[in-house]
């Protein structure tokens, strides 16, 4: 009658996954439960700023673990009020309220937006957003997002979402009306294979949402905490957007996400905003543990420094295999492949002990811990040119 199912059947079959099992994490090192081990370029897509496991996130958590979890919602805790106020010292942004997850954070975005709209803009709801955008996976962030793949799942979508051109102005242009009450885009796409806005861009963007009362919301889940090289990527275009979402990397790794509003947009009444979990102290003690870290201006220079070496390299390796150029900022980087060969690349180096992203089958995604060792970029980038050398080997032979 019982059976014993193989331990993977019981998890929902959602995303193809190596069948390995992850047991500890250190720094930039990942071990499997046969006890090998792996360099990690991919830190659970960005999330782990400060490497696997990081003890300064461990101690914040065991202390707050013994001394309240969940007082409720409903109820002030310290930790969220601290962190709140260390976001908005650190930003631009006058409010903050905390979410799960990033794409529960952007849900908040549109919300904040479409009430904005009901507010001051005779009811305008739409939000222009971007082709190759990535905004979740809720309905509405998944129209949000100009995902080629997600256009035809679960119709009917949430409306309200006319898609622009990255880094095209006069297509944004092109769609306001009198409906419409932001603008909302990820100024690096990420998950479309990092491509970045133009500072530029994102300086006439600022100016045409100013000139048509527009808010300009910024989803900064991947850009944000440091990733870039500066706290939030907003800084490098030296412009103020009205809404920030930030995930991701603001936990270090536990599901911590934030919503950012200036005070001109944070319009909220009771009854519009709310969650079980938000703004848990739990939670919020890693965020500040994180934020503590990685906002310190000698913290900011060293992972510049490290993005700027690790795009050297990627440089040098592209010219030594003839492949395509290095984009992105900081430590999110992708190397363009020219061939689609993202994946076989993926598969090697994770049989090598290495672990890489291919977010596109032609480019490589990088997006190691923000204290990721000159010493840990070295090593991967050898693993990476042994690889290229026998695929180009390969190919000589084919
Ligand atoms: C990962 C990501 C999201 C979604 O965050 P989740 O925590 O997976 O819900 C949204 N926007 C961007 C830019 C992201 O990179």
């Amino acid at each position: 009658m019982t059976h014993a199912p193989h331990p993977f059947d019981a998890l929902m079959d959602i995303t193809a996954r190596p069948p390995t099992v992850f047991v500890r994490g250190e720094g930039s090192w990942l071990w499997d439960d046969s006890g090998k081990r792996y360099l990690d370029f991919v830190q659970g897509w960005a999330v782990n700023c400060l490497g696997h496991a990081p003890p300064v996130v461990a101690e914040a958590l065991a202390t707050q673990a013994r001394l309240l979890l969940s007082p409720s919602p409903a109820f002030y805790n310290a930790p969220s009020l601290k962190l709140a106020g260390a976001l908005v010292q650190h930003s631009c942004f006058d409010q903050v309220f905390f979410a799960n997850s990033g794409a529960e954070a952007n849900e908040g975005a549109i919300k904040l937006a479409r009430k904005y709209g009901a507010l001051h803009r005779g009811g305008a709801h739409e939000i222009i957003t971007f082709e190759g955008g990535f905004h979740g996976r809720t309905l509405a962030t998944m129209s949000a997002s100009g995902k080629k793949a997600f256009e035809p799942l679960f119709e009917p979508k949430v409306p309200g979402f006319p898609k622009a051109r990255l880094n095209d102005l006069a297509s944004v242009a092109r769609l306001i009306s009198d409906k419409t009450v932001a603008v909302m885009l990820e100024p690096i796409q990420g998950e479309a294979g990092v491509w970045p806005a133009t500072d530029q861009f994102l300086q006439e963007l600022r100016t045409l949402a100013t000139a048509q009362g527009l808010l300009l919301i910024f989803d900064e889940i991947q850009t944000g905490i440091g990733r870039t090289g500066k706290l939030f990527h907003y800084e490098h275009a030296g412009i103020e957007p009205d809404i920030m979402t930030l995930g991701k990397g603001i936990g270090g790794g536990v599901p911590l996400a934030a919503l950012l509003a200036t005070e001109h947009a944070a319009c909220f009444e009771h009854g519009d905003q709310g969650g079980t979990f938000n703004g848990n102290p739990l939670m919020c003690v890693a965020g500040l543990a994180v934020l503590e870290q990685v906002a310190a201006p000698a913290f900011l220079k060293a992972t510049l420094d490290a993005g700027l070496f690790l795009e050297r390299e990627l440089q040098r390796l592209s010219a030594r295999h003839g492949l395509g150029c290095v984009r992105g900022r900081g430590l999110l980087l992708a190397l363009d492949l020219k061939l689609p060969i993202g994946p076989s690349i993926v598969a090697q180096a994770f049989a090598d002990g290495v672990l890489l992203n291919a977010p596109q089958p032609d480019a490589l995604r990088f997006m190691p811990a923000l204290n990721v060792t000159r010493e840990e970029i070295s090593a991967m980038i050898d693993g990476l040119d042994a690889i290229l050398m026998n695929i180009g080997a390969a190919r000589m032979v084919a």
